[in-house]
């Protein structure tokens, strides 16, 4: 094994805004999952990973929780458990579950994405009834899929009122809902309620622990228990049984604990960056800043990303044009202020 030396001709790293995904363990993380009591979780024997499960559901309102290593696992193993194959899901222009999880609905369901416009990342409650396929001649409506907060829409929040809509329009088709709550968190920080206020919409809901509540690995699949032991075996064809993988719920625990009181700071500074940027004459769509994420457009963004990664700026490249900054409890003020000068020099 090489050990990997500070290498005195790349810069220093100010602040990496690539994505919420980037932190590191903290000190009292790593303490907690040196300490964490474990078993075989395969057999559910982890009373760690149980522990985790148990807060999770009981923060979201669900009857049960499965802990596993990916939100890319737990979405598409909700996918499975709602769906037949030749059926379609209903979801939101730009959803991770078809853009970013390299055609696993298709792959491990047989099912494809019906996309329905999502202006701000918000479907038309209208427009997601309209999408539902029912005649002979079409590939039949299987599920509806929200995500919230909407990663591609720049992490934008479904207001609770549209929420309630595609619900009872879920209900009276009645289609299975799941909700793709990567940064559910970050939208019920935004609008000041509790995460269940959001989850109790939902049949199943996905949540990472390794975006912005600061987890190094992990995200739990909720529902009913009776839903989760279905899941298990999905979890299991996947690759995703874990053994002792209680190490990694220890810090999902501190994750669930700690995490969400820090995401208005995070959803501040993002503020601050955008204000920023566009006074500095970058293209920012400020309706779009309502979290976490901050696109940019710009000419060349990759030639742009590069040059400000040598100044020690990290941020994504994600299309010819666009930038995507992302916050996180490891940029604080200062390191943000920082950012901010190499950025608009
Ligand atoms: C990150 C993310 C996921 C899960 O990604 P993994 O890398 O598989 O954990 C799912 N949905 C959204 C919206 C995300 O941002």
């Amino acid at each position: 094994m090489t050990a990997t030396l500070p290498d005195p001709t790349r810069p220093r790293v100010l602040a990496d805004l690539r994505s919420d995904t980037v932190t590191t363990p903290t000190p009292e993380m790593r303490e907690a999952m040196a300490q964490a009591p474990v078993g075989d979780d395969v057999y559910g024997e982890d009373p760690t990973v149980n522990a985790l499960q148990a807060e999770a559901a009981r923060l979201t309102g669900f009857e049960a929780g499965l802990f596993m290593p990916s939100g890319t696992m737990t979405n598409q193993v909700a996918i499975a458990l709602h769906t037949r194959r030749g059926e379609e899901v209903i979801c939101a222009e730009g959803s991770h579950i078809y853009e970013w999880e390299l055609g696993m609905m298709a792959a491990f369901s047989g099912v494809v994405p019906r996309f329905v416009p999502a202006p701000l990342g918000v479907p038309d409650p209208e427009a997601v009834r309209l999408a539902v396929r029912r005649s002979v001649h079409q590939s039949p409506t299987g599920m509806i899929s929200l995500e919230d907060t909407h990663n591609k829409a720049g992490g934008t929040v479904i207001p609770l009122d549209v929420l309630a809509a595609i619900r009872d329009v879920a209900n009276e088709e009645g289609l299975p809902l799941h909700l793709d709550g990567a940064r559910v968190f970050n939208a019920a920080a935004a609008q000041g309620v509790p995460v269940s206020e959001i989850t109790r919409h939902f049949g199943t809901v996905s949540i990472c622990l390794s975006k912005g509540l600061g987890a190094p690995v992990g995200s739990v699949l909720l529902g009913s228990a009776a839903a989760m032991k279905q899941a298990h075996r999905y979890r299991k064809m996947l690759g995703g049984g874990m053994r002792q993988a209680g190490v990694l719920a220890a810090a999902g625990l501190l994750a669930l604990r700690d995490g969400p009181a820090r995401l208005q700071g995070d959803h501040r500074r993002t503020r601050r960056l955008a204000e920023a940027l566009l006074e500095a004459g970058y293209s920012v769509n400020l309706a779009a800043v309502q979290t976490n994420i901050l696109y940019v457009t710009l000419p060349d963004a990759a030639a742009q990303v590069s040059r400000w990664a040598e100044a020690g700026v990290l941020a994504s490249a994600l299309g010819p044009d666009s930038v995507r900054f992302v916050l996180h409890h490891q940029v604080g003020d200062e390191a943000l202020e920082e950012a901010i000068r190499v950025l608009t020099a």
